[in-house]
């Protein structure tokens, strides 16, 4: 279905991650913080999933950082995402894995989390859908599409930024302004969403919250870790049950 077909899609937000999208897996540009945070989140998920032979699907994807890395854990990843171009690069970039010799299950569609779910409900062991809601003007449609995707039983991932003062100031201020270790605009503030509003979202799509974990950044030791504290960023995992 196309973009203009799509409510839960706002262009501006696919442009921005368009525009970048030639240095995605740049570890030194503006997603040097999704390169620096995916070994932490691929291993909390593979250690919870077992990823192996698992089937997976990565909504909002863009250039394929986690769909890649997760695939190289031997999941059979579908990626998809609304832009056009981090899926190019996301598909380029697969191919130069692939020209290493690596094997690779991993593939990208250009689709909503909405439009493969009603072609293919039931169908993931698990669903990763990570730093993507706050791009989307309804974020409880896409965790219901989500839902729809789980098999009974598995696994979904959703990780977003928090809304409260720490985080307008850490996420935007902090790492857009000061750090710029974002391009200013990456975020909008009223789009954040709060651990109590996303596990509604969750238990309104018939998921259950399994657990909360916190990612953290320490601007000193530029160090990410996972932890207690979701007050920035964090991770919320679930099951679907039945
Ligand atoms: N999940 C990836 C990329 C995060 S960037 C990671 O964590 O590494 C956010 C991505 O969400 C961008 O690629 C953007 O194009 C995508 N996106 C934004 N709105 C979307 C929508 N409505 N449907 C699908 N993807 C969307």
């Amino acid at each position: 279905m196309s973009n203009a077909a799509n409510p839960n899609v706002d262009p501006l937000e696919l442009a921005k991650f368009g525009a970048l999208a030639a240095r995605w897996w740049d570890p030194t540009s503006e997603f040097k913080p999704l390169h620096d945070i995916n070994p932490l989140r691929l291993n909390h998920i593979d250690k919870l999933v077992g990823l192996a032979g698992k089937r997976v699907i990565d909504v909002g994807c863009g250039g394929g950082i986690l769909s890649e890395s997760m695939a190289l854990k031997g999941a059979e990843v579908v990626g998809i995402d609304l832009s056009e171009k981090p899926l190019k690069v996301a598909e380029l970039h697969k191919l130069e894995t692939l020209s290493k010799g690596k094997t690779l299950a991993l593939d990208y569609r250009l689709t909503s989390a909405e439009d493969i779910a009603a072609e293919q409900p039931g169908r993931f062991d698990c669903v990763a859908c990570l730093e993507m809601l706050e791009h989307v003007p309804d974020p409880a449609s896409t965790i219901r599409a989500c839902a729809a995707l789980a098999k009974p039983g598995g696994w979904l991932f959703f990780s977003t930024l928090n809304r409260n003062p720490k985080s307008f100031l850490f996420a935007i201020v902090g790492a857009e302004y000061v750090l710029q270790l974002l391009p200013k605009g990456t975020h909008e503030y009223r789009r954040f969403i709060t651990p109590a509003e996303l596990s509604g979202m969750a238990r309104q799509a018939d998921l259950s919250v399994a657990e909360f974990i916190g990612m953290t950044y320490n601007p000193f030791t530029k160090v990410y870790r996972l932890g207690n504290d979701v007050s920035v960023n964090y991770m919320m995992a679930c099951r679907k049950f039945g």
